[in-house]
Parts: C-alpha cells; sequence; structure tokens
C-alpha cells in the first residue's frame, strides 16, 4: 500500500517534504492542516489535493472520519507538537512529528503513552537515519571497522537571521540553537558512537541577550560520558556560520564528515577512504522508509520512533539542567 499522508504547516520544511514526496513511490501527500486559507488554496492546486482532505488547527480532529488519511506529519514549531500528536492519536492516525520531538522529555513521554494508548506508530523525522553516507558509517561501526568507538566531536550551527521568528520565542521553540540545531549533534553522537550517555556537562555563552532572551539559548558547549568509557564534546550555536561538522574516532579508525547533517549532499571520508554512496533528497528517503516501517514493521538502522525523540528530550533537558548548576548530570 502508499502511505497516505497529510502535512500539518505549511511552512518551509513542511513546503520541502511535499516536494520530495512527489518522488516517492510508497509515500503520497493527500491531505494538509492549515490555518491560512491561502497557503491552502495553493497547495490544493499543486499537490491535487481534494477540499475533503484539507483541515485547520481547531477542525482536525474530525480526520478520525476520514478513511483516505493514513498519517499527519507534523511539520509546526516545536511547542504545538505535543498537543497535535496527541489530538492526531487520538483520531487514529499515525504521527510522524518534527524534530525536536516535543519541548521536553515529560511532553515526549506523553506523545509516547498517547500513541501506545490510540495503537498508532508515533515517527520522529530523523532524516539523517535514512540517508546512505550516515547510514554506511552507521554499518561500519556497528561492523567493528571503527574498532571501540573512542571519541565524537559535533558541531551544530548558523547564524540565527530574522529576530522575529518563532525561534526565538521560547513558548513555540522551548530553547534555542539547541533544540533546533544542537538536537544533531545529540543524535549524531549517539548514532556514531552507538551507545546512550550516562552523564553530561554544559556551559552556556550568550554575546546578545536582547535577541536571545531568557531560556533562548545562542551558543553552548557540552559533553557526554558513554557506560564504556567514549566521550564527545559538541558545540551547539545561533551565533556561527557553516558548522555542520562530525568527527568520531575508534580504536581502529576514524570518520569526519563534512557537512554532516544538511540537507546534501553531505560529505566524508573514513581511514579507509571517501564515502561515495549517491545522495538522494534526504525528504524522499526518508518517506519511503516510513511507509515500510509503518506497513511492514522493517526498521532503518537507528529507530526513528517516540521513544528515539524521547532520549534526545531526555539529554536536552539534562543539557539545559548542567547550564545552570555547572555540575555534573547523570543520565
Ligand atoms: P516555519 O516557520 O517555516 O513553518 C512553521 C509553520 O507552522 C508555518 O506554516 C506556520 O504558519 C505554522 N504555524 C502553526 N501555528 C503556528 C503558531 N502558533 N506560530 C507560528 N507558526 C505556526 O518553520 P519550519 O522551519 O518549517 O519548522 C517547523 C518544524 O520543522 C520545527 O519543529 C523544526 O524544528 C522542524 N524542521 C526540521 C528540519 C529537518 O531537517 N528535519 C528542518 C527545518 C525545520
Amino acid at each position: 500500500p502508499v502511505l497516505r499522508v497529510a502535512i500539518m504547516g505549511l511552512g518551509s520544511y513542511g513546503t520541502r517534504v511535499a516536494k520530495a514526496m512527489v518522488d516517492c513511490k510508497r509515500a503520497k501527500l493527500v491531505g494538509v492542516i492549515s490555518g491560512s486559507p491561502s497557503k491552502v488554496t495553493k497547495w490544493k492546486s499543486e499537490y491535487h489535493i481534494p477540499d475533503k482532505n484539507c483541515y485547520d488547527y481547531t477542525d482536525f480532529d474530525r480526520i478520525k472520519e476520514n478513511p483516505d488519511i493514513d498519517a499527519v506529519y507534523i511539520i509546526t514549531p516545536n511547542g504545538l507538537h505535543c498537543e497535535q500528536a496527541i489530538r492526531v492519536a487520538k483520531a487514529g492516525k499515525h504521527v510522524i512529528c518534527e524534530k525536536p520531538m516535543a519541548i521536553n522529555a515529560d511532553e515526549g513521554e506523553r506523545m509516547v503513552k498517547a500513541c501506545k494508548e490510540a495503537k498508532v506508530k508515533l515517527l520522529v523525522g530523523y532524516r539523517m537515519h535514512y540517508e546512505p553516507k550516515t547510514v554506511e558509517v552507521i554499518r561500519m561501526r556497528k561492523a567493528g571497522e571503527f574498532g571501540q568507538p573512542k571519541f565524537f566531536q559535533g558541531q551544530s550551527g548558523f547564524v540565527m537571521g530574522n529576530p522575529n521568528q518563532w525561534r526565538l520565542d521560547k513558548e513555540l521553540s522551548g530553547g534555542g540553537a539547541m533544540m533546533d540545531i544542537g538536537i544533531y549533534s545529540i543524535n549524531g553522537a549517539r548514532y556514531m558512537l552507538g551507545e546512550e550517555p550516562i552523564w553530561v556537562t554544559a556551559q552556556e555563552t550568550k554575546t546578545d541577550p536582547v535577541k536571545f532572551k531568557e531560556g533562548i539559548d545562542e551558543t553552548i558547549t557540552f559533553q557526554m560520558g558513554f557506560p564504556s568509557g567514549a566521550v564527545a564534546s559538541c558545540l551547539s550555536t545561533y551565533a556561527m556560520n557553516h558548522l555542520d561538522r562530525f568527527y568520531m574516532t575508534g580504536e581502529k579508525g576514524w570518520v569526519e564528515m563534512q557537512p554532516s547533517t544538511g540537507y546534501g549532499p553531505i560529505k566524508g571520508r573514513t581511514h579507509k577512504g571517501e564515502l561515495n554512496q549517491p545522495h538522494v533528497t534526504h525528504q524522499t528517503l526518508q518517506m519511503e522508509g516510513m511507509a515500510q516501517l509503518i506497513f511492514e514493521d522493517v526498521q532503518p538502522l537507528v529507530p526513528v520512533d517516540g521513544e528515539e525523540g524521547l532520549r534526545d528530550l531526555k539529554i536536552i533537558d539534562a543539557i539545559f539542567h548542567a547550564v545552570k548548576t555547572g555540575g555534573k548530570v547523570p543520565l
């Protein structure tokens, strides 16, 4: 079967996902949920979406009665994900939710619970888990080609432009660079090292308290420790451009990726040479993979489920706590 998807939130990333889905064989955009009638009109004609599959934020619970939609892909500001996901689950539809899955672990747990109760899947838009060079590095790590992983370094950042957007509004974003982009280094550390951290330490620097208000982090450096003794050292920032680099070294080999999480092409090399897997639009691969996951329970090498989203949120909670206390926070 083909996964019939409605997108909620027709903003910049929603538009990117919709375009990427045109090339999918197993997933199709069939509906929209939006507060903007003019966007709905445009999307309807662009993607041949019938009137009966169009909803707004007040009435989308009615999607329950629509047999022609299987899943809702939530691509709205982070602070809205939890409530929206729970409503979608209650309407009996699978939930695909953008990263960060929510703005804290407490919300994440409520989402996981609601989806379990409704017997629907909860998936998080971790597109890198389907990206070919990333998948190859994970395969190599699992096959022992790097030996025991020892150290990960992640740098995630760009200079935040428009000061009036939801990303700088704590209610809607849940935080600053960490929620938005630092999460890539957290997730990357976990899939590159293949372990879950047991402690974090973190330090915050703020140079522009007018643009980055209370609760909106500008730059955070953080460290994570893992059960094997492996360590990670990362930088998350809204104040430096072109930071998109992963490095991992193990007892027998290493990998360097730059760019490591952008829309691609991803570039990287290991101790064995260049990574040359072909670039395919990440969101196309992701939606093909998620259709397979929903219908056939075929899991990617690294999971994209609600528990995976929750692991990153628990680490983000711990990082914010470590920034406040200056101490080492156990996980
Ligand atoms: P955006 O501002 O471009 O779009 C957000 C959309 O949500 C807009 O259409 C807006 O109208 C709508 N919206 C609904 N209620 C709103 C409200 N109360 N306030 C503000 N907007 C509201 O943002 P975006 O860049 O598309 O990001 C949306 C989500 O996608 C975020 O969770 C973000 O982290 C995620 N994202 C993921 C990736 C990725 O590579 N996986 C990339 C970009 C964004």
